[in-house]
């Protein structure tokens, strides 16, 4: 055995009476724990070849010291799920369709134009010597029907067979035929764009270091529409050309799918495409086939920064400031962007961070000549001619009752005369999130957590959006038992009724965690709109994401100050990157385009800064009271929460570690205990202390302190749990 157990290999191993998967990270003959003995290897799977590689090894030892969890925690990260337990899935294998050029063609071209299209693409297919697409993907890419396919064969032009592949490749073809239409379908099969100055310079630049073979990390700021998935496009080529391999990241798969699909357009059966509605045992094949080296690049989520691609050269984080970058239970609590870059530098690759917006933590870094800041300060230009951002109209809605303002509606109405589209954006879900009795003041709080219930009106229902329990809305208010609850405010359901009030032609389609449960939902939604299907895409931010429509004019921001007021030291710039995100939806291509951003805080600095499009002036403004603050990133974080059953309890383990860890470290700021932001959450109490490391102080320098202060609580009883979170984003 001793042969086949390399490090990163997975092996089976006795563990009291229980068998575990372990992974092999250092050869030894002795356990390292008093008092243990060593106890033999019962299996290796894999076939003996390493598992996780070197690479990987090292990502994650760095993961478990910077982010303070256990080695075995992100080594968990790096499997595919499954892997976790003894004698867990193998690959398994589905039967398919491919379609291939035939030995001995007739020698005239068939007469038919889709015909004629299906073998231009076969045959560019094998100028580029890929693989024989399915049909699924062959009618994807070329166009036609099954019919079409099927004429080929009896004409003799090609040769339909059935082959074996893995439950991914098999989920992937499936995939295949769902498409959402996309501004860039006028440029060919294959995607080839001419690039233009900005794009290019940033190219050449990405080239050089990817030449140079060492690491380096490139800012790539770039405003909406400027091009930056064209300039990803290029320097992956480049890297490929090298025999080397890309990851790309996406915020999330389901709500970028016009992004994934230029990957594939690009670079075909190359291309893995990981996402979280895949099965477990599709996304156990897909990292089979990743680690094997069947695929050269992986367009993923979060998690596929640990995606096992051997050599990778290029690893790019589109949307770099996005918060879902940031893991927050289970351990490890990672930042993807963070690990991002670590993995670039152990595998000495190039980094490139992309953004319209990027976070303070990568401004302060390519300022502080960490990363290198390459500007797309411009649209991409129509036609020659100069394509501008939107104007932004503020709409001062103090005082006003109305959830949707006449100016946002004349726009609409206007925008669908034209025939054009509108997105409106409004972040909160529901009908209306709050209930109130005029005449006692009840209001319905969730039982378990300390939060409001929120109105859904199509089963009239109150919900509670942080545990999801649901009660009936009462007809009369139970304290009083008065007929007179009312709704106060609107979420997306209300605002959609609002619309179709005022707009009653208008096809509406609305977007949010409520409409998007289904599998395919997301999916169908975007293509309903994408191909003329609706007039008007309303929804939570994720309408704000990367989408590209270009018959879109009109954006509306519904309550844009909303998010301004949470305690949350990032609420201004989530809610600049917000407003600048959906307004870059409008006018990206030869219509120009108009946003209305409702406020009732018209005056503040970072809506006037928004509306001027100007992030250099919201950055010097918030990076200024961060510094003054003393918050990242001007020095660093650690939030530590204590959760547990009983309120006093809670909050007293909190107050001592807070006091024991306070001895121990000079210079860094132990604020707290102090109840989280959501002081009860399905049951359990919360409570948390903040460290405030000063600049140039990593949280592992406090390793020791930290760990004696823990160790001072003892074991933590039954039901309490303590989580230490490193940089944390967000409020928990
Ligand atoms: P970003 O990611 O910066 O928002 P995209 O890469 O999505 O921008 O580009 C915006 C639109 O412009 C896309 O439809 C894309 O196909 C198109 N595009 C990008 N670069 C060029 C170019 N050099 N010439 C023409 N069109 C381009
Ligand atoms: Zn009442
Ligand atoms: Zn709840």
């Amino acid at each position: 055995m001793r042969e086949r157990v390399a490090c990163g290999a997975c092996v089976t191993v006795p563990f009291g009476r229980r068998s575990l998967v372990g992974v092999v990270v250092e050869p030894g003959e002795a356990s390292d724990l008093e008092g243990m003995k060593a106890r033999s290897i019962e299996s290796v799977s894999g076939h003996g070849a390493p598992e996780i590689t070197p690479e990987l090894l090292e990502l994650t030892r760095w993961m478990a010291t910077y982010y303070m969890c256990s080695w075995g925690e992100a080594l968990r990260a790096a499997l595919p799920p499954g892997a976790g337990r003894p004698g867990a899935a193998a690959p398994t294998r589905v039967r398919v369709t491919r379609v291939a050029l035939a030995k001995a063609p007739p020698a005239a071209e068939p007469r038919g134009e889709r015909q004629q299209a299906l073998l231009h693409e076969l045959r560019q297919r094998r100028a580029k010597d890929l693989d024989d697409p399915t049909q699924p993907e062959l009618l994807e890419s070329g166009g036609g029907s099954s019919t079409t396919i099927r004429r080929l064969e009896e004409l003799g032009y090609v040769r339909i067979y059935r082959t074996l592949v893995d439950r991914y490749e098999y989920a992937v073809q499936n995939e295949a035929r769902k498409v959402v239409p996309s501004a860039d379908q006028n440029t060919g099969p294959t995607g080839q764009i001419q690039l233009n100055d900005d794009q290019t310079r940033a190219v050449e630049a990405l080239s050089r270091a990817v030449e140079a073979g060492t690491f380096r990390t490139f800012l790539l700021h770039g405003v909406t529409g400027s091009g930056k998935t064209e300039v990803y496009l290029n320097v992956l080529e480049q890297v490929r050309g090298r025999g080397r391999t890309g990851i790309v990241l996406v915020p999330e798969i389901a709500l970028t799918p016009q992004t994934v699909r230029r990957f594939r357009r690009r670079f075909g059966d190359e291309v893995a495409v990981l996402h979280s509605r895949m099965s477990q045992g599709e996304r156990y094949d897909a990292w089979q086939g990743i680690r094997s080296g069947k695929y050269a690049i992986v367009v993923g989520a979060r998690s596929a920064v640990l995606a096992p691609i051997p050599n990778p050269g290029l690893i790019i984080v589109d949307e770099e400031h996005e918060a879902s970058y940031k893991q927050f239970d289970p351990a490890p609590r990672y930042h993807a962007r963070d690990v991002a870059v670590v993995r670039a530098r152990i595998a000495g690759a190039v980094c490139v961070l992309g953004s319209a917006t990027p976070s303070l933590e990568s401004l302060a870094n390519a300022r502080a000549d960490k990363y290198t800041l390459l500007p797309m300060p411009e649209r991409v230009p129509v036609d020659g001619r100069p394509a501008e951002l939107p104007t932004i109209r503020i709409v001062d809605q103090r005082g006003s009752p109305e959830f949707v303002s006449a100016q946002l509606i004349e726009a609409l109405s206007g925008c669908l005369e034209r025939g054009e589209q509108g997105i409106v954006l409004l972040n909160r879900r529901g009908y209306a999130p709050t209930i109130e009795c005029t005449a006692c003041g009840w209001t319905p709080e969730c039982p378990d957590c300390s939060v409001g219930l929120v109105y859904h009106k199509p089963l009239r229902h109150l919900r509670c959006h942080h545990c999801g329990l649901v009660n009936d809305m009462p007809r009369v208010c139970p304290s009083c038992r008065k007929e007179t609850l009312e709704k106060l405010g609107t979420g997306t359901q209300r605002l959609e009724e609002s619309l179709k009030e005022a707009l009653p032609t208008a096809r509406i389609l609305r977007m949010d965690l409520d409409t998007t449960s289904g599998k395919d939902a997301h999916h169908e939604i975007l293509q309903t709109f994408g191909s003329g299907g609706a007039d008007i895409l309303l929804g939570t931010q994720m309408v704000a994401k990367g989408l590209d429509f270009p018959r879109v004019t009109v954006v509306g921001i519904v309550q844009a100050d909303s998010s301004l007021s949470l305690p949350d030291l990032r609420a201004e710039e989530r809610t600049f990157q917000l407003i600048t995100q959906v307004a870059g939806r409008a006018g990206r291509h030869a219509l120009r385009g108009e946003v209305l951003l409702q406020t009732r805080k018209p005056g503040h600095l970072v809506i006037q800064h928004a509306r001027r499009h100007d992030y250099e002036a919201f950055a010097r403004h918030a990076l200024a009271e961060r510094e003054a603050l003393g918050y990242p990133p001007h020095g660093r974080m650690i939030r530590v929460l204590f959760s547990g059953p009983e309120d006093n309890r809670t909050e007293s383990m909190a107050r001592l570690w807070a006091l024991r860890l306070s001895e121990r470290v000079a210079q860094v700021d132990v604020l707290g205990p102090s109840p989280a932001f959501i002081h009860r959450l399905r049951r359990a109490y919360r409570h948390q202390v903040t460290v405030k490391l000063p600049p140039g102080h990593a949280a592992t320098s406090l390793r020791a302190a930290l760990e004696a202060a823990t160790a001072a609580l003892g074991h933590l009883p039954r039901g309490y749990r303590m989580t230490l979170d490193i940089d944390p984003m967000g409020m928990v």
